[in-house]
Formats: C-alpha cells, structure tokens, sequence
C-alpha cells in the first residue's frame, strides 16, 4: 500500500517483508527515511527522523491499525537527529518499548545536550530550529545498548546489530533475516529516488561531521557484505535491491570524496573549494549518465549536502594535520 496523495502530509510505502517506508519530511519529500518493522503483533523503528517527525509517525502507526503499547524497540542507528532526533520524543509515546542504541551514542540519548550543540555548530541556530526542533532526554533504565554482534529476537524474527564505523563511530546497521535486508542508516551512503531514474545510479557518503573515516567505512562496507544482503534500506532514501553495483559505486565515491579534499587541503577557503568541486563532480556524473534531471534540480537537490559534506571533509583534513603534526 502507498498512499501518493501529494497534498498529504503523511507519506509511506509498504516494502514486503513488514517492513514500511516512512517519509519523515525533513525539508522535502524524499530526503531522510524511517522503517517501521511490523512482525506477529509487536512493532519496531529503525531510525525515528527528528523530533518534529514524531507526530508523523504516530500517523502512521493509527492508521495501520498499530497500538502504541506494541512498539517494542526504537532503533536508531546513530545518533545524528535526522536519525535520532525523534527518539526522545517517540519513547514518551511508547510505554512498552526500549531503546537500542550503540554504545557510544547511550550517553547523548540520556543527555541530549551536547548532541543539540554539536547540530548547532553544523547548521547554525535557524536551519536546527526549523529542521530539528528541541531535543527530548530518554531515561537510562529504558536504553539497551548493541554492542557489536548484539541479537534481538524481535518476535521470533532475528535481527543482528554491527559496529559500522566510517560516517560515524555510533553507528550501527541492522541485518534481519527474515528479509535478508540491511537498514543501513548512512553506512551505505544516500541515494535519492529523483536522481536514479536514468541508466546510471548515483549514491554519495554523507562525510557529514565530525567522524568521517574513509579506511573505517571501506571496511565497514565489505564486512556487510559478506552478509549476501538482498536489499538495503537506506535512510535517505528508500530500498534498494542492486547491492554489489551500489556498493562499488559507493566505494569509488568515499575514494573520491577522500581525494577531492587531500588535492585541495592546502589552498584558502578549502571548505567552500570542496563543496564546489564535489558538486560540479556530481553534476557532470549525472549528465553523463543521462540522469533525465537538469542542472538546477540537481543543484537543489543535493547543494546542501555536498556543503555539509565539505565541512566533514574539512574536519577530517584537520584531524590527518594534527595527527602528522603531532608528537
Ligand atoms: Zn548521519
């Protein structure tokens, strides 16, 4: 089922498996994903969107049908808040569920503050207002963390939470068996429907900041694939079923990312330098593709992140300077 109705505000597609896409409405339709995990009567999140999602979510939940008190796990796979931000908020709702979370993200969902901070030094006070909304603290005797290797038994149907460094260092992916599918989060990258109807894909790594690590993330990607996935849920956006092409392209990409930023580490203004040059990369890769898409909808489509994704480069070029630099 797949309510299109533009003029609704609540978007969702049923993916097989009890497995639905939910359109969290950050920004604009399309850009960052929620799954809602139906199995035998109990129900789950992977990922919750922001804190303004959250009534969204609630939506969708009445109109299928699902009472609050079923939802048994809210699992973000890390803690940056177009992921997690809504955890907070969506645990108030929920009396009977837990949180999953990896172990270095636990102490930002028990205490937020630093988290809202970290945002804010990304977008700035107006962008996080508007797209994150405040922050809701969860209590620490309803969190359970998963570690790498952790399995919960979700109702009879198992699902495997792995430590996935490279976007982030709090980042896990869940396998589920019964799908043979991974909700990935960011761990393999975004790929937005708009820019895939063409012969070519186009997927990118969010080296979001602060923890980009290209080496971590190539190793990440391989570890998942010895899992023989058959699809991938990604948060921005949607399934995806062409796995070992997507994963190739994703890793040609984190390479050139890492090599866009080294090739312009020492000239001024680096940041703005980046983001030009992974866009204008972008923009002829689709072209060539003939992704059907023109210049200025590409632009609008993916200008920001490629900002976003400068500033995580920057940060990064930083962290090798200190290292090299270093004692
Ligand atoms: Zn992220």
């Amino acid at each position: 089922m797949e309510n299109a109705s533009l003029s609704d505000p609540v978007y969702y597609q049923d993916l097989g498996h009890g497995i639905t896409c939910i359109d969290t409405m950050l920004q604009r339709r399309g850009l960052a994903a929620c799954y809602l995990l139906e199995h035998q009567g109990m129900a789950g999140f992977i990922d919750t969107g922001t804190n303004n999602s959250v009534p969204i979510l609630l939506e969708v939940l009445r109109r299928k049908g699902i009472a609050p008190d079923a939802v048994a796990y809210v699992m973000p796979t890390h803690v940056h808040l177009d992921h997690a931000g809504g955890a907070g908020g969506l645990m108030q709702q929920f009396p009977n569920a837990s949180l999953i979370v990896h172990p270095r993200g636990a102490r930002h969902m028990i205490d937020p503050a630093k988290l809202e901070a970290g945002s804010l030094a990304v977008y700035g006070e107006e962008e996080f207002g508007k797209m994150f909304g405040r922050l809701t603290a969860v209590d620490a005797d309803r969190i359970q963390i998963a570690e790498d290797g952790f399995e919960l038994d979700f109702n009879g149907r198992r699902l495997v939470f792995l430590d996935t460094p490279g976007h982030a260092r709090h980042h896990y992916v869940v396998y589920d068996e019964f799908s043979r599918g991974l909700f990935t989060g960011d761990t393999f990258g975004a790929s937005y429907p708009e820019l895939n109807y063409g012969r070519a894909r186009f997927v990118f790594p969010p080296t979001t900041p602060i923890q980009f690590d290209p080496l971590a993330w190539q190793s990440s990607l391989e570890r998942l694939m010895t899992l023989d996935p058959q699809r991938v849920f990604v948060t921005h956006f949607g399934m995806h079923e062409e796995i070992p092409a997507m994963k190739a392209l994703l890793l040609q990409s984190i390479q050139d990312h890492a090599d866009t930023a080294e090739d312009l580490a020492q000239v001024p203004d680096r940041s703005e330098r980046i983001a030009r040059s992974l866009l204008q990369g972008s923009i002829d890769y689709l072209l060539d593709a003939q992704c059907g898409v023109d210049v200025d909808t590409i632009r609008s489509l993916i200008g920001r992140d490629m900002e976003l994704n400068a500033q995580g480069l920057d940060h990064w070029l930083s962290t090798l300077q200190a290292h090299s630099s270093g004692p």
